[in-house]
């Protein structure tokens, strides 16, 4: 078995499940602003992925993309304004959706019992995802927390994953990323050189060819 010298994990749906919570937020969000809440958070959902990914290919900034879903979202023209207004009754909503996976402090524990360096390597906006780690005390557990917002690329760019190991202070091979998305998370690592565990919570990715847990309770460092 590898021992690795740093563990890095994602954060939204590896170690807080925001899914979930968004998929809650939109429909109690979708039906105070329109009054129907029929097939809101599997829309909000398709729409909110490319542009999202835009966002973090750095061609629009982060309150274009919440502008951007907002305007898909409602089929409406709407100014900046009325955009930033429509998100911001969502997002309240959306953070008071967020829950703690209860196998993510057992396993950011030990990692770190196992002498690794421990960080969040996350693409969201520092912002945003320092108040996610906040909330659930995550901070105390983490050594690192490093958001896409402080890189010049989100993953699954191969820069996301070098400057991360450059501000640890470690090196790619002796680094395992760990997260639920098999492009930005595994196969983005694997590309850039680190080894990398999927975690595949539904069990949607078997054929991946890529190593995968079901769930964060499965992953031994040493
Ligand atoms: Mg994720």
């Amino acid at each position: 078995m590898t021992i690795f010298r740093c563990v890095l994990f994602d954060l939204d749906e590896t170690l807080i499940a925001h899914e979930t919570a968004a998929d809650r937020a939109v429909e109690e969000w979708a039906g105070l602003v329109r009054g129907d809440v029929r097939g809101a958070a599997e829309r909000w959902r398709q729409i909110s992925a490319p542009h999202y990914a835009r966002y973090q290919r750095r061609e629009i900034s982060f309150p274009e993309q919440r502008r951007a879903r907002v305007r898909e979202f409602f089929g409406r023209m709407l100014t900046d304004d009325e955009a930033d207004s429509l998100f911001a009754q969502y997002l309240p909503l959306y953070e008071r959706a967020w829950s703690l996976y209860p196998d993510a402090i057992p396993c950011l524990a030990r990692a770190r019992r196992a002498g690794c360096v421990v960080g969040v390597l996350t693409n969201g906006e520092r912002e945003q995802q320092a108040r996610k780690i906040d909330r659930f005390g995550l901070g105390a557990h983490v050594d690192h927390v490093i958001c896409s917002s402080d890189l010049s690329a989100g993953k699954p760019d191969p820069r996301a994953f070098a400057e991360a190991v450059r501000i640890i202070g470690v090196s790619p091979d002796e680094t395992l990323m760990i997260g639920d998305s098999l492009e930005n998370d595994a196969r983005g690592a694997l590309a850039a050189g680190l080894d990398a565990v999927l975690v595949d919570r539904g069990g949607v990715h078997a054929d991946s060819g890529v190593a995968s847990v079901t769930s964060l309770d499965e992953v031994e460092f040493a």
